[in-house]
């Protein structure tokens, strides 16, 4: 969404993400499905790659794997050896937190109290508590040469060594959930900083987690209900306008109400988009003036540290015009308005995509129900508006013709 928002004002994006396709979880799965973790990982990164396509979530422009950039981790630990920050003990390498200033600075914990509460790796071989691995030693594969014996590096080094080779420190913005601040982040500006002697980021942005009755969801606690689970029932937008209906930084709680909500809201905007497709040229004066207020507000808003649950209400109060102005057959095939390209900017700004393009199948559905009603056969044309309810297409006549459009939210 941040993408979106900072391309729509002009701001030419860079965008990074990473995959770490190594870690303890992923060896241990692999090892139980007798597949190597390579091939496990791409698995994964392929159907994630499917679910967030479908959702219309943009793609890094570079999106590396943890993996492909083992030198470079490399390349940073022996500087942060030769800096004294880092130091080998038999289990493997790690970084010394009481040697960094301000260690805790991002997260705003006190050290003291991070010592008595926080989930820390246990290493009987530490120095100190705190600190974390940059490289673990193995003896069994996945594991990679380094100076100081075959091992793995450290999940924190991994995202520090792609902003670098990537990026290059400070960065704009760093992104994550809310659950990577500590010790992740922190860790990230731990090894980086004491390094490079430059800021990592300059702006965080930390994400609220899900919550399902007042859960947090995760996959640990099972208490999951997957993007593909959801795609399939309700469609990908009525998700997108889920999520967007929370500010990002608060906890997404989620429950039927909640989704009845959005989607009550969401067949408004879904028949909107099909009468902005098929009838560019709709509205009033009146309408176009309230609809290039309503484009005024949808940027304050979007430009408010993205408050897109505000943001909705206008693409739902421009919906609302457009719909009307249809009921009232206040339409034609002329040129677009500024109602409805007021419509598509925040339409597509907001991430929501036109509804694919229904089958031939469908198309000839529609005609036979034309021809049908043409001749008086009532009864057999609403027949065949029930067959297409049921595969979700919507069919409204009004008195210039018929308008229908594929919904995500019927029955
Ligand atoms: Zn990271």
């Amino acid at each position: 969404m941040l993408r979106r928002v900072l391309k729509a004002k002009g701001f030419d994006v860079n965008f990074v993400q990473n995959f770490t396709d190594v870690d303890d979880k992923i060896i241990d799965k692999a090892a139980r499905l007798r597949i190597s973790s390579e091939e496990l990982a791409k698995i994964y990164i392929d159907e994630y790659y499917r679910d967030f396509d479908q959702l219309n979530v943009l793609r890094g422009d570079v999106m590396p794997r943890a993996t492909e950039n083992i030198q470079e981790m490399i390349a940073m630990i022996e500087g942060l050896m030769k800096k004294g920050y880092a130091y080998v003990v038999r289990s493997g390498v790690y970084l010394d937190v009481t040697k960094v200033k301000d260690y805790g600075k991002l997260s705003r914990i006190k050290v003291e109290e991070l010592k008595r509460g926080a989930r820390v790796e246990p290493d009987p071989y530490k120095r100190n508590q705190l600190d974390f691995a940059l490289w673990k030693f193995y003896d069994s594969p996945p594991h990679w040469d380094s100076p100081w014996g075959k091992g793995r590096p450290g999940w924190h080094i991994e995202c520090s060594a792609m902003i670098h080779r990537y990026l290059q420190e400070p960065i704009d913005i760093h992104g994550g959930g809310e659950d990577l601040l500590f010790p992740h982040h922190e860790n990230e500006i731990a090894q980086s900083e004491s390094l490079f002697e430059k800021p990592l980021a300059r702006v965080w942005m930390h994400v609220g987690m899900v919550k399902l009755e007042g859960i947090k969801m995760s996959k640990s606690l099972g208490n999951i209900i997957s993007v593909r689970d959801f795609i399939d029932r309700y469609g990908p937008n009525l998700l997108r306008y889920f999520v967007l209906s929370t500010h990002y930084r608060k906890q997404l709680e989620y429950n039927e109400q909640m989704l009845e909500k959005a989607a009550e809201n969401w067949r408004l905007v879904e028949l909107a988009a099909a009468v902005v497709k098929n009838y560019p040229s709709i509205g009033s004066e009146e309408d176009n003036k309230q609809a290039e207020k309503s484009l005024v507000s949808f940027d304050q808003h979007i430009s408010s540290d993205m408050n897109t649950a505000l943001a909705l209400s206008d693409m739902v109060r421009v919906s609302k015009l457009v719909n009307s102005a249809f009921t009232r057959g206040e339409f034609g095939d002329g040129k677009e308005t500024a109602l409805s390209s007021t419509f598509s900017i925040i339409f597509s700004t907001l991430g929501f995509k036109k509804a694919e393009l229904v089958e031939k199948e469908v198309a000839q559905l529609i005609r036979e129900r034309e021809e049908l009603r043409k001749k008086g056969r009532f009864s057999e044309a609403d027949e065949i508006r029930k067959r297409l309810n049921g595969m979700k297409i919507v069919v409204i006549d009004h008195k210039k013709g018929t308008l229908w459009y594929k919904s995500e939210v019927l029955g």
